[in-house]
């Protein structure tokens, strides 16, 4: 298939390599120099004018940084310029709201189109194991799945246009919850005089049991390899929990509801980042109890 690539960043970059490595002829394109020239060492074909990639193509994916450059990408390059029965796969965070506006005018040019966020950082992009959350119609859902395969491990149909951004967003409030509950419980259990092992090990099979301990654990040597290992580098920056928990705030204001602990815990990352943490790994946020 001949697919465009818009945004070949951190993320993008090894998405697109996969799709290559998958059999299709890939348009790469980047207002970086930089990253169309790594493009390039990975089988894409690198375009300077974002209307030549798309023109032609069956398929077009994006992965950008935010919900304005998603939509000045769509409304001018994207729609009008690639042919009007391409499918349409955003891979990008954005807003809710940005990605239902976006897919309602891809819809109205004639275009199927999913929003299909993705769980999983730079090393499971490059891997191609991404977990993607898709929203969008059952037809759209259908065309852009093989597409989405082959750059992930689970592709999941989360409803209408825009579900899959909403479920990412809710996802990770809840994430950043309970690492700072899990941060907060460890440090207090050591005030207390208990080893942080000897807590693990309790805790791990007890009711507070959750992902932030067991998979991802924010103190160094407990539980499996992590990023508190590696002195917090790696992993999920702090950077981009904040901007998801921003969305999360954002989307909640949106329907009306106040998630008062997801709140919270936007209000202690924007602390922990302003305090110059943006680049550590969100679970240094325990650090701040020491
Ligand atoms: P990045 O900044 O490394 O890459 C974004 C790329 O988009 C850059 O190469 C930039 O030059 C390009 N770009 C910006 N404006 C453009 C435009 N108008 N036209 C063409 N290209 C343009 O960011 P990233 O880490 O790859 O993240 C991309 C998206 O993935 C974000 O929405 C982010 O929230 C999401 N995400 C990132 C991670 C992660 O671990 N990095 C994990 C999950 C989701």
């Amino acid at each position: 298939m001949k697919i465009a690539f818009i945004g070949l960043g951190n993320m993008g970059g090894g998405m697109a390599a996969n799709l290559v490595k998958a059999g299709h002829e890939v348009n790469a394109f980047d207002l970086s120099e930089a990253a169309l020239g790594a493009a390039a060492e990975k089988g894409c074909e690198t375009f300077t004018d974002a209307r030549e990639a798309v023109a032609g193509v069956e398929a077009v994916v994006t992965m950008l940084p935010n919900g304005d450059i998603v939509r000045a990408v769509y409304t001018d390059t994207v729609i009008g310029n690639a042919p009007a029965d391409a499918v349409l796969l955003d891979c990008s965070t954005i807003d809710v709201t940005s990605a239902r506006d976006v897919i309602a005018a891809a819809e109205a040019a004639g275009h199927d189109m999913v929003d299909a966020p993705v769980s999983g950082g730079i090393a499971a992009a490059e891997a191609g194991t991404l977990t993607f959350m898709v929203g969008g119609s059952e037809t759209a859902f259908m065309r852009a799945q093989p597409i989405l395969q082959a750059m992930g491990k689970a592709v999941i149909h989360a409803g209408d246009a825009g579900n899959g951004q909403a479920a990412k967003i809710c996802n990770n409030m809840l994430l950043a919850v309970h690492m700072i509950g899990t941060a907060e419980a460890f440090a207090m259990a050591q005030k207390l005089g208990l080893d942080p092992q000897t807590f693990y090990d309790i805790s791990s099979v007890s009711s507070g049991q959750n992902w932030s301990m067991t998979s991802y654990c924010p103190v160094p040597g407990v539980g499996p390899k992590s990023p508190a290992d590696n002195d917090y580098q790696g992993g999920f920056a702090t950077a981009l929990m904040l901007k998801d928990l921003k969305l999360a705030m954002e989307a909640a204001g949106t329907a009306h509801i106040n998630p008062r602990i997801g709140a919270l815990a936007k209000e202690l990352y924007e602390a922990f980042d302003a305090a110059g943490n943006g680049t550590r790994d969100f679970s240094a946020i325990i650090t701040e109890y020491s």
